[in-house]
């Protein structure tokens, strides 16, 4: 590990200023990612800039519009059992539960489940090629052993998951990532959040340099309260995803007027599932038509070899999980 500095910051301005006067520098939130990565000599910057204590990130509260704001250095435990959260979005409340350990979650940030970076083994192994840790030196997973790696969105330069339960939840729900910088404070959509890796996977958000998470928002959405998250992973608990799936759906006379999907486990980014959307909406609620959806999702998905599995898996638990939410009535 390379010396570094540490300094806390009382104020977005400050955290800001401080990243702009020491480019290689990092906000830390609860550490949980970026120190390991800095144990590993994968990330080793000057200056380490602790944005836990702004008073502006600590609270998840209501907005004028219905929806609800969760400041982003509120700790993954406490959006989970925030009390609003698990009766709006039961998919997040779920999708953080399913995520790491309850150790973990206690110190983790919000902003910072965001920023966490993947947990392909190649990636954090320096002995081998990486282009995300290296730019321009190959990537050993693609003929490696794949079994964790993408079948949506790869690129020949990368085919590494993103591994955060919470993201695939906010892309479904249509969050927001609030920012601030020094060009002011703008918002993202989630989906426009985290990038596909093309040729550059070392670039992984559309966050611009010294931008600072604020908040998430998540908008007014009352059919996210009849909502799923469901993770298939190699073990119970403490295991990262092989596939999941974030989902909500409003049924209205057997009719689908109402769906929301997004998969994890299977791309660069939390992958929404707009194509499966289109095919549901405004048809009737039948097994047949979750599974011509899934179809339809993963229809350019590709495997490595070791990962072939993932595509049928994705597709099974598309439909497992609609099945199960339009068999619990799906109507508001
Ligand atoms: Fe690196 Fe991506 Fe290849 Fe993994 S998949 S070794 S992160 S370039």
């Amino acid at each position: 590990m390379n010396n570094f500095s540490y300094s806390r910051a009382d104020t977005v301005g400050i955290a800001v200023n401080h990243l702009s006067q020491k480019p290689n520098s990092k906000f830390l939130g609860g550490g949980t990612n970026l120190v390991d990565l800095m144990r590993e000599n994968i990330e080793q910057p000057d200056a380490l800039i602790d944005v836990t204590r702004l008073s502006t990130g600590k609270a998840i509260r209501e907005l004028p519009d219905g929806g609800i704001s969760i400041g982003a250095a509120v700790r993954n435990s406490a959006v989970a059992n925030d009390a609003l959260v698990r009766e709006r979005y039961p998919l997040l409340s779920e999708a953080i539960l399913c995520g790491a350990s309850g150790q973990i979650r206690n110190m983790a940030t919000t902003g910072g489940n965001l920023m966490q970076r993947t947990r392909c083994y190649y990636f954090y192994d320096e002995a081998s090629r990486c282009n995300k840790r290296t730019p321009g030196a190959g990537c050993d997973a693609i003929d490696g052993f794949n079994r964790i790696h993408a079948i949506l969105g790869a690129s020949e330069s990368c085919i590494a998951t993103h591994p955060s339960d919470m993201c695939v939840a906010l892309a479904a729900l249509d969050a927001t990532v609030q920012v601030e910088g020094n060009g002011g404070t703008r918002s993202i959509p989630m989906n426009e959040f985290h990038r596909l890796p093309g040729d550059t996977p070392q670039i992984e958000t559309t966050l611009k340099p010294g931008e600072l998470i604020t908040a998430i928002h998540l908008p007014l959405l009352p059919f996210a309260r009849h909502s799923r998250y469901r993770k298939v992973r190699d073990r119970a608990s403490y295991a990262f995803a092989l596939v999941s799936v974030a989902a909500a759906l409003e049924i209205q006379r057997g009719v689908i007027t109402n769906v929301r999907l997004a998969l994890g486990g299977v791309a660069h980014k939390p992958w929404r599932a707009h194509a499966a959307e289109n095919i549901m909406a405004g048809a009737k609620a039948t097994e047949e038509i979750f599974r011509r959806a899934a179809d339809e999702e993963l229809a350019e998905a590709r495997g490595r070899g070791h990962n072939d599995f993932k595509i049928e898996l994705a597709k099974r638990t598309i439909v497992s999980v609609f099945t199960e939410l339009s068999e619990a009535g799906g109507t508001q």
